[in-house]
């Protein structure tokens, strides 16, 4: 194994510093420890001249976990040791210098070849016969310590010839001296500073591995214990090895004593030597990481308090191995078997440890085939070399010079055990199963919580039954003693007003008895009266009977009575006929009369006449006698009568009278010639022929005078009723009006109370209405307001006549337009003839309605007036004639009128009236 590495040259020259093996000088300075590294974040980077091994330069990962990553690099730390020389030595080799030279400041050892040849290797560490066991820990093993105690799996390994100090180095209890103390007891010591025994176990296994077979130190009867290979981890164990928890330094050490013993006495049975066996260490530690038992996801319980304590996330736990290993003495067997061996022994003895030399050589050669499996030790130590541990070794070598061959053979060892790098990787993972316990007890700590709630609910349920079977019961007594009560007062109650009533029974029963011996006293004295009541009642009815009889004659009568009456109606209707009868002979009797008295008027004037002649002037009366006036009235009459003439007594009246004879009576002092010269005037006035002539003698002027002037209302109305006559004709129309004729009449309408003076009126108006010229005249002094005004009377002959003036004025108006002239609004509708118009448009009697409608239809012929028939509504009026209208002249004019006009033509659009 020896001479196994082909990588590493010697300086073979004899200058003493010159170096033969290619240094990297990148961590001589720093035997960096795990620790170290993951605090400074700055990764331990071994860097090997092959570069068998990546090194990583970047930083580390804070707290790598069991299953993020591949690890960390941390290549394999090597450190040197030398022994001092014992007490044979100095005697043998006091001639001699020691075959190594150390150079502990430049971590430099010089091997010497001979006098003037030496080669200089650099560790890791170099520790001189003067370094202490303290300084050896520190530096070898204390590094490797701490990271087993962040978690980290750890190995300290000693390799060297027998007797250089191998166990010495590690397994050194220190009981007589504490500073002799080796690795092992300071590491454990280190350790149980540093875990928490509430929470975190350590626990220790002790064994040796001789001849390929695993011995258990702590039971040396377990002397053939199995390694187990997890298929999936690749992780080696040893079940079978006896696990002793450690508790305290003091019982680790005695463990310790006794695996040593042991281990001596094993050596003595096999007849082995203990150099020839490896001891093997292992400190399992497993730590509760603290803090991190999370408290997010803990649950509510109950009482809904948040309780951390219940914490679901189970917590983390570091399971780490430190494995101290004291390998079996480095130097070789004798294959002669000079020590007692057989060849197979030998080889088998040294068949782990040169597996050993073969997988390191592997690895730092980054060999792709590193023969782990070729031994029980490299099969143990497979996490400690090439796998996830951090490991560190220590060379142990002697300075005589008579061992230089093993000591170079170990000094190369180191160097390729140097090369190898480790990933290093925490041993993390979650503790489900403490979770479980945990849960566990939880789980009773509620179900006994529950049990409890549940028993003092049911002692609850049944405290309240209890209760309420009391109460109910209680209820019951008292209700049944209220019952009783109530029935013994009924009782009583009853009993008293049955007494009662047997007391008022008795009482009325002596009534009773009292009134029926009255009554039997009484009945003696009834049947008297009885007999005389039938009597009364007998003449009752006979008194009824005979009053009926007189009803039944009495009506009789009435019947009588009324036949009479019936035929006296008849009477009175035929006396009523006579009367009729009798009164237009009468009429015709009194105009008899009037004729005889215009006769008798005449003769008087003709008599006058003759007396003129006959008296020149001589006699004072302007009346001849009766006598010859009737006689003369008789002859002219007859006549008339003979002649059959066609002239009307007045017309011949006239004639023979003379106009200014009649004119003048009307100023006559006598009412009654007034009255019946007006009357002639009147008549002579409805003749046409005559009209001319009675306004060339004035005639106009004193049928005016006398309308002003006579209290007479017969006298007014034959006035009115002439000027009427005379106002047919267009001169005298404008005579009139000149003559404040319009005014007159009027005055005379409203002052006249005799509907046929009106009518002469209204008469007279209508005919001046009909002349173009005085319209506005007319208007001005009030004739249209004294036409709407003698509506009020309602005969429907002046009603007549007031429609015909108003159809005169429209005709008028609409003609004037019509030729042009610009005119505004219809004086009618000025003064407010409209609302009459319309009211009476369609009135029953046929001349007013007729003038009417043609009024409406002159009116609306008119645009300016339009708006006003619509407000008034006489457009429906308009429509009606246009539709209704019996007769065609009036009811074309109607339906042209509406049609020519816009403004009505558009209000009928709007009202969706059709024409
Ligand atoms: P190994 O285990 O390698 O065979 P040991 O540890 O048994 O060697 O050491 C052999 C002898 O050398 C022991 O008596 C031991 O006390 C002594 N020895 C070893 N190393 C030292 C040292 N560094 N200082 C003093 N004595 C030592
Ligand atoms: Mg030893």
């Amino acid at each position: 194994m020896a001479s196994g590495g082909g990588g590493y040259r010697h300086s073979s020259s004899g200058a003493p510093t010159r170096l033969s093996t290619k240094i990297d000088r990148q961590n001589s300075g720093a035997y960096a420890t795990p620790k170290a590294s993951a605090k400074s974040r700055i990764p331990a980077s071994p860097s090997t001249g092959s570069g068998f091994r990546r090194s990583s330069s970047g930083p580390l990962p804070a707290q790598p976990r069991a299953s993020s990553d591949a690890g960390v690099p941390g290549r394999v730390r090597v450190a040197v040791r030398l022994r001092p020389r014992n007490s044979e030595e100095l005697v043998a080799d006091a001639d001699f210098g020691d075959c190594v030279e150390l150079q502990p400041e430049l971590k430099r050892l010089k091997l010497r070849k001979n006098n003037w040849e030496s080669e200089t290797y650099e560790f890791d560490e170099v520790l001189t016969e003067f370094a202490s066991q303290k300084r050896v820990y520190e530096v070898v093993a204390k590094p490797v310590v701490e990271s087993v105690m962040e978690g980290y799996n750890g190995t300290v390994m000693a390799y060297g010839q027998t007797g250089t100090g191998k166990t010495f180095t590690l397994g050194r209890l220190g009981d007589e001296d504490t500073a002799a103390r080796g690795i092992m007891v300071r590491a454990m010591e280190d350790i149980l500073a540093d875990v928490s025994l509430e929470t975190d176990t350590v626990s220790v296994s002790y064994m040796q591995l001789y001849m390929e077979t695993i011995q258990d130190l702590l039971d040396p009867a377990n002397d053939n214990i199995a390694i187990v290979e997890d298929p999936k981890t690749g992780d080696v164990s040893l079940p079978a090895a006896t696990l002793v928890d450690i508790r305290d330094q003091k019982s680790f050490v005695e463990l310790l004593r006794v695996g040593e013993q042991h281990r001596f006495a094993a050596n003595t049975k096999l007849n082995t030597e203990s150099s020839r066996s490896h001891a093997i260490l292992m400190v399992h530690v497993r730590k509760t990481v603290k803090g991190r038992q999370d408290m997010d996801m803990s649950y509510r319980g109950e009482n809904g308090h948040h309780t951390s304590s219940h914490s679901l996330r189970p917590p983390v736990i570091r399971k780490s191995k430190l494995v101290v290993v004291d390998l079996a003495g480095s130097e070789r067997i004798d294959k002669s078997g000079s020590e007692g061996h057989t060849l197979e022994e030998a080889k088998s003895i040294n068949l782990s440890l040169s597996a050993l030399g073969k997988c390191i050589n592997a690895l730092a050669e980054n060999s792709p085939h590193v023969p782990v499996r070729d031994s029980k030790l490299t099969r143990l130590l497979r996490d400690s070399f090439g796998g996830t541990a951090r490991t560190s070794l220590v060379v142990t070598i002697g300075p005589s010079p008579r061992h230089r061959g093993e000591t170079a053979s170990t000094i190369m060892f180191g160097q390729r055990a140097m090369k190898v790098e480790n990933m290093v990787k925490l041993k993390e993972e979650f503790d489900y199963k403490s979770l479980c316990r945990r849960l566990d007890i939880e789980l009773d700590k509620l179900i006994a919580e529950n049990e409890r709630q549940r028993k003092y609910f049911e002692d609850e349920v049944e405290r309240l039954r209890v209760e309420a079977q009391k109460r109910i019961a209680e209820a019951e007594k008292s209700c049944k003693i209220a019952l009783e009560n109530e029935k013994t007062t009924l009782q009583q109650d009853y009993r008293d007003s049955i007494k009662k009533l047997e007391e008022k029974w008795k009482v009325n029963q002596q009534a009773i008895e009292k009134s029926r011996a009255e009554q039997e006293s009484r009945k003696a004295t009834k049947s008297d009266e009885l007999l005389e009541v039938r009597n009364m009642l007998e003449n009752e009815k006979n008194l009824r009977q005979s009053s009926q009889d007189e009803i039944i004659d009495l009506r009789n009568q009435v019947q009588h009575w009324k036949k009479l009456e019936e035929s006296r109606g008849a009477e009175i209707v035929k006396l009523r006929k006579l009367l009729d009868t009798e009164a237009s002979q009468k009429e015709k009797l009194e105009e008899e009369i009037a004729v005889l008295k215009s006769q008798l008027l005449q003769l008087s004037l003709e008599a006058e006449e003759t007396r003129r002649s006959l008296d020149r002037g001589a006699s004072g009366k302007i009346f001849p006698g009766l006598d010859s006036l009737m006689s003369q009235a008789n002859r002219n009459s007859q006549l008339r009568d003979q002649t059959n003439g066609p002239k009307p007594p007045i017309a011949k009246l006239f004639e023979q009278v003379g106009l200014q004879k009649i004119l003048s009576l009307l100023e006559s002092e006598d009412a009654d010639v007034r009255v019946h010269a007006v009357k002639v005037v009147a008549n002579l006035a409805a003749e046409e022929a005559n009209q001319e002539k009675i306004v060339e003698a004035g005639g106009l002027t004193s049928l005016l005078t006398l309308l002003r002037s006579s209290e007479d209302e017969t006298i007014r109305r034959v006035a009115a009723g002439a000027i009427a006559n005379l106002a047919m004709n267009e001169t005298n129309q404008e005579m009139i009006m000149a003559q404040g004729g319009v005014s007159l009449l009027s005055m005379t309408a409203s002052d006249a109370e005799d509907p046929q003076t009106l009518r002469m009126v209204a008469g007279a108006i209508a005919n001046l209405c009909g002349n173009d010229k005085l319209q506005a005249r007319l208007r001005g002094e009030g004739g249209i307001k004294a036409l709407l005004g003698m509506v009020k009377c309602g005969h429907p002959d002046v009603l007549a006549q007031v429609a015909r003036g108003i159809a005169n004025f429209a005709k008028c108006e609409s003609r004037a337009a019509t030729q042009g002239n610009t005119m505004g609004r219809s004086l009618l509708i000025e003064d407010g003839s409209l609302p009459w118009i319309v009211k009476n448009a369609n009135n029953e009697a046929a001349p007013i309605r007729r003038h009417i409608e043609l009024a409406l239809c002159h009116l609306a012929q008119h645009e300016v007036n339009a708006k006003e028939i619509i407000n008034e509504g006489a457009l429906w009026e308009l429509v009606r004639i246009s539709r209704d209208c019996s007769r065609e002249d009036i009811r074309m004019l109607a339906y042209r009128t509406l049609t020519s006009s816009p403004t009505l033509q558009a209000e009928m659009r709007r009202l969706r009236i059709e024409c």
